[in-house]
């Protein structure tokens, strides 16, 4: 693993692996360009330093035809360009004499971008299942990969580690970087007292999670759907809330082998998901489905988070689509903003959450991949990093 800084980049050529998997609507409008912003700080560096740049990106899955109407990263390349002021050629192909006779005459400070890499899968998976002639086909393009593709990291593709093997010198981008400097102090040596939040909808999602921080957190704030798997674990009534039957013994497990689980201990209960009538409790009633944290837990969870020099969240506090059920997590948001300690989120939902109610500024870090950020957090080797 080497890092960008480490290369001599003068005048190369290089492959850029960047993580342009970003929202589109009905009309390929791009809703959110976070990723491509985040992006333009390894470009301008391999602009400064002469290169000639070549973009790999993949946009959403590619299982149909029609698929290639609708994942082109044309309207990519076209945002790009207006956010570097600087033109980005792109190529709607992902091989062939159009790719490289474009590469051929490339000047320095050009920069191409090829098709969605994952349009190779439409013939055998060959993007997603790290096809080795595809893989060399791609390294050949350049002198140089640049992996700043966070969102991927997690998992073995042509366009990432594919090349990585067939090309001379690889290294980590900055966007890449800021991941694992952020992310692996979580897991390596934390600043004490460390608080975990863990929210979202499934235990199950998050059981590596858990196994690999509940010796390392002093305190783990649980919220969201997953507290209700754990109250009925303790035998609390639970009503018709959201819970896994599967993961109860789990649950009781861990709650019988630590003492730093924190739970709920009020709700905000309605009688149906889509409701905007609703109750605080303490006790949920048969009927109730409990969608959100209290204010006597949210309480709580301040006086736990006010002591503590490192927090890591993941997994929103409610069913915050619903703006009626967005309260908790809205309410951890501001505590943490008044907070001078160390704060990551990671986790796709609930980077956007804290994205979307506006307080991205006021953490540490927010990370920009979902299942990398916590299988990074799980302890996991990802293979996109060990290029
Ligand atoms: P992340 O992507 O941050 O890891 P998850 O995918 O695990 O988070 O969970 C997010 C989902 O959990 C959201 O769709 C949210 O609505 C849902 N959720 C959270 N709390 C509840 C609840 N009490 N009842 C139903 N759904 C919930
Ligand atoms: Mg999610």
């Amino acid at each position: 693993m080497k890092r960008i800084e480490d290369i001599n980049l003068n005048n190369k050529k290089v492959i850029i692996r960047v993580d342009y998997n970003v929202p589109m609507d009905k009309d390929l409008n791009i809703t959110d360009d976070n990723r491509i912003k985040e992006s333009l700080k390894t470009i301008n560096y391999c602009l400064d330093k002469n290169c000639k740049i070549i973009l790999l990106s993949h946009l959403g899955k590619v299982k149909t035809e029609d698929d290639l109407k609708t994942k082109s990263l044309k309207p990519v390349s076209i945002r790009l360009s207006e956010l570097l002021k600087k033109e980005v050629t792109f190529i709607p192909e992902t091989r062939g004499e159009l790719v490289n006779n474009t590469i051929k005459n490339m000047k320095e400070q050009d920069i191409v971008m090829l098709e969605n890499t994952r349009f190779e899968d439409l013939n055998g998976k060959l993007e997603s299942g790290c096809d080795e002639e595809l893989s060399k086909y791609w390294a050949s393009l350049g002198d140089v990969f640049i992996n700043d593709a966070f969102g991927t990291c997690h998992r073995s593709h042509a366009s990432n580690v594919g090349i990585s093997k067939f090309i001379k010198e690889s290294c980590l981008g900055f966007l890449v970087l800021k991941e694992i400097d952020n992310l692996y102090p979580l897991i390596n040596n934390p600043n004490k007292p460390y608080t975990v939040i863990l929210g979202g909808s499934k235990i199950s999602d998050k059981i590596g999670v858990l196994e690999n921080l509940k010796d390392k957190a002093d305190y783990i704030l649980i919220g969201g759907a997953m507290a209700y798997t754990f109250l009925k674990a303790k035998g609390d009534n639970i009503g018709k809330s959201l819970y896994e039957e599967e993961s109860i013994d789990f649950a009781k497990n861990i709650l019988n082998s630590t003492n730093n689980i924190i739970l709920p201990i009020d709700h905000i209960v309605s009688s149906d998901i889509d409701n905007d009538n609703y109750q605080v409790k303490d006790k949920i009633d048969i009927d109730d489905i409990a969608l959100d944290i209290g204010p006597k837990t949210i309480e709580l969870y301040r006086s736990y988070l006010e002591k503590s020099k490192t927090i890591f969240w993941n997994g929103p506090m409610g069913y915050y689509e619903n703006k009626t059920y967005q309260k908790g997590t809205e309410e951890i948001c501001k505590i943490i903003s008044n907070l001078d300690c160390i704060s990551v989120v990671g986790g796709g939902d609930s980077a956007s959450a804290v994205i979307n109610l506006g307080y991205k500024e006021k953490f540490t870090h927010v990370s920009t991949g979902g299942g990398a950020s916590l299988e990074l957090i799980e302890g996991k080797n990802l293979p996109g990093i060990n290029i």
